[in-house]
């Protein structure tokens, strides 16, 4: 297991964080809430979750404003951007998160914080459509960081790369990668 970390942190230049996902087993570091989140379950990860990487429509932005303020703290978020091909995958358009930023209901959610951008590549062993899907997502923080937080200085993640396509992720520009299955074995399947 130690091994498998080294061997990834190698491969991560510095400044570069690794959020470690463990599908299976409990984990007591810092609680990054990374997959599809439903409304109803925002309320159990509310008191203690350090980052949701995964919001992908206004209306969970919102019920986790709610959980946020009856927890009297400052959640922060990702927008999930879609950009692989499975439909499958949650997210957003760069446009729909644009949208969203504009509207006065995202100016009005005060115990909420967002950090950045999160996605998921397709799930092939093309190099270069994974390569071109996180440039999509990199140019769109690009455009959001220009267009509304060029003095925001903490609207700086971008959470990509899992450990297929980790490497790819980190030369697109990733500050965040979302590894499990090289660090602690393939998922078990329920
Ligand atoms: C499971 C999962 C990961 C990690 O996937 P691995 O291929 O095991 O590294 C990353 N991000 C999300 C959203 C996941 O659900």
């Amino acid at each position: 297991m130690e091994n498998n970390f080294e061997k990834v942190l190698k491969n991560l230049p510095d400044g570069i964080e690794l959020v470690a996902v463990s599908k299976t087993k409990p984990n007591e570091l810092k609680w990054h809430m990374i997959g599809h989140l439903q409304s109803n379950k925002v309320k159990y990860i509310a008191p203690f979750v350090e980052l949701i990487h995964a919001v992908d429509s206004i209306k969970l932005l919102k019920v986790i404003n709610k959980e946020a303020v009856k927890n009297k703290r400052v959640i922060n978020y990702l927008f999930q951007m879609h950009v692989a091909t499975e439909s499958a995958k949650f997210g957003m358009s760069c446009n729909e998160i644009a949208d969203i930023i504009k509207s006065d209901e995202f100016l009005s959610l005060k115990n909420v914080n967002l950090t950045g951008l999160m996605a998921m590549a397709t799930n092939t062993t093309n190099e270069q459509q994974v390569t071109n899907e996180f440039e999509v997502v990199r140019n769109c923080f690009n455009r959001l960081k220009a267009d509304f937080f060029k003095d925001k200085a903490d609207f700086k993640e971008l959470s990509i790369g899992m450990s297929q396509d980790y490497k790819i992720a980190v030369q697109a520009g990733s500050t965040m990668v979302r590894i499990g299955s090289i660090l602690f074995g393939a998922r078990d399947n329920k």
